[in-house]
């Protein structure tokens, strides 16, 4: 049950020392309450105290962690149920599954294939988190074979599918078990898969036919000293998978219930249709998956995906931001231009991009706008003639640069007048307004 902002209160020390972080005990208490701080941030508290506040204190839905070879990829620990109340911290795991069916070859270049798909969006590094490997065969040896096939290409955590605990036993056997997700456990053989959960330190994914059976299978599973639990709602379908996810968070979050405070896994694969798969799993990013599991693999569907979770799971107040700082585009040397942007992320590799792909040298002087586009600094007073001539001097632009010209981004124009003034011997040149005509600009314009 959950312990209200006043009672939290007085179980803490109350001597409003500001430890923690806060002006009061009581203010403290009342963000403990809301689950937006942890009890180990006040020092003080007592260990009878302790002990009464850690059911309370304990995040609303379990941390889930998979680490296998220096891969991690970790689900629930979340606050919120939209992400501008605060922000969502821990994005789903994106899987890729195989069957013990397949070849053991073809699963090794599948697996291969996804395995070795990195890409990079915005200076952030992005790929896929793990495998899960599925038995059709139902044969333990045989699953077994394919789960060896998986790890043999694959150092990122795996996902273990069977019904049977033999089977599920003979690949974990083969994977050594630890940081596994096992899937998973029913009304029919959870005795035995908690069993293996416990003996291999792996995760357990638990199934059920409703939301009250899995309540109650969790309640049993964790009575059996298993804990790190992911559950599986059940529904296939966009509605019902929309529903039954929205409802677990709430329950979760609001009505603080324990049992079904577990991150969620889906299968958008089970849909069969590549264009399905990639809207249920877009879906899923948005509403709530821990753990996504995709039968097909390509570059052009995993990609949307990737670039859609990262953008989810990004603080909204805190915008993506590069470095502020004098750069340069292909070798550029002294002569070559001198061009303006801000350092939002976006904004920086809408440039970057542009010219680096034009293959033309230049310049690129990245003032600190607090992370804002263009436009968005410029309203809010961050992307000003003042601004942009300190980072002159900052960044020691007039050591690297041999002229005295600079371009700024169309959208500013209005600025120009006033940088002139600031810059008393600079040539302002207005360039365009989007990034994607910078190369014709500086072939027509500056050359
Ligand atoms: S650290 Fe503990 S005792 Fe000090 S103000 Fe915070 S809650 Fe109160």
């Amino acid at each position: 049950m959950a312990l209200s902002g006043i009672q939290i209160y007085k179980m803490l020390p109350q001597t409003n020392c500001k430890d923690c972080g806060f002006p009061t005990c009581l203010a403290f208490s009342m963000k403990l309450a809301a689950k937006q701080v942890e009890l180990s941030l006040c020092p003080h508290v007592s260990d009878e105290s302790k002990e009464k506040l850690s059911e309370s204190a304990a995040p609303p839905i379990r941390l889930v962690t998979l680490s296998a070879n220096g891969h991690e990829v970790k689900a629930g620990n979340e606050t919120v149920l939209f992400r501008h109340e605060k922000t969502f911290f821990y994005k789903p795991g994106l899987f890729i599954r195989v069957r013990d069916d397949e070849a053991v070859e073809t699963i090794r270049e599948k697996l291969a294939l996804a395995d070795a798909y990195e890409v990079v969006y915005v200076g952030i590094e992005l790929a896929l988190d793990g495998f899960a490997v599925e038995s059709v065969s139902g044969d333990p040896a045989v699953f077994a074979q394919a789960v060896e096939a998986a790890r043999s290409v694959s150092q990122r955590p795996l996902l273990l599918i069977a019904d049977d605990p033999k089977v599920i036993a003979a690949g974990l056997e083969a994977t050594n078990g630890k940081g596994t997700l096992i899937y998973g456990a029913n009304n029919n053989n959870w005795e035995e898969m908690t069993e293996l959960a416990k003996a291999k330190g792996a995760s357990l994914a638990v199934t059920a036919g409703s939301l009250e059976g899995l309540a109650e299978l969790t309640e049993k599973i964790k009575g059996q000293g298993v804990e790190d639990l992911v559950i599986d709602p059940g529904a296939r379908d966009f509605s019902t998978s929309l529903a039954y996810a929205t409802q677990l968070r709430r329950l979760a979050l609001k009505k603080n219930l324990r049992s079904l405070g577990y991150p969620i896994i889906v299968f958008p694969g089970d849909a069969g249709d590549p264009a399905e798969e990639s809207m249920l799993a877009a879906q899923a990013i948005a509403k709530y998956a821990g753990f996504i599991v995709l039968d097909h693999f390509a570059p052009e569907k995993v990609y949307p995906l990737l670039v859609l979770r990262e953008n989810i799971y990004t603080d909204p107040q805190k915008p993506i931001q590069v470095q502020p700082g004098l750069y340069e585009l292909n070798n550029p040397t002294a002569d070559d231009p001198l061009l303006v942007t801000t350092n939002f992320s976006i904004t920086y590799f809408s440039v970057a991009n542009e010219v680096e792909g034009s293959g033309l040298p230049a310049w690129l002087l990245v003032s600190d706008a607090e992370g804002m586009s263009v436009l968005t600094a410029w309203a809010a007073g961050k992307f000003d003639a003042e601004r942009i001539a300190k980072d002159v001097k900052r960044f020691e632009v007039t050591g690297k640069v041999n002229h005295k010209r600079m371009v700024i981004p169309g959208h500013v124009a209005v600025i120009s007048g006033e940088l002139e003034e600031e810059l008393p011997d600079w040539e302002i040149r207005v360039g365009p307004r989007e990034a994607v005509d910078l190369p014709a600009f500086m072939k027509q314009v500056l050359k």
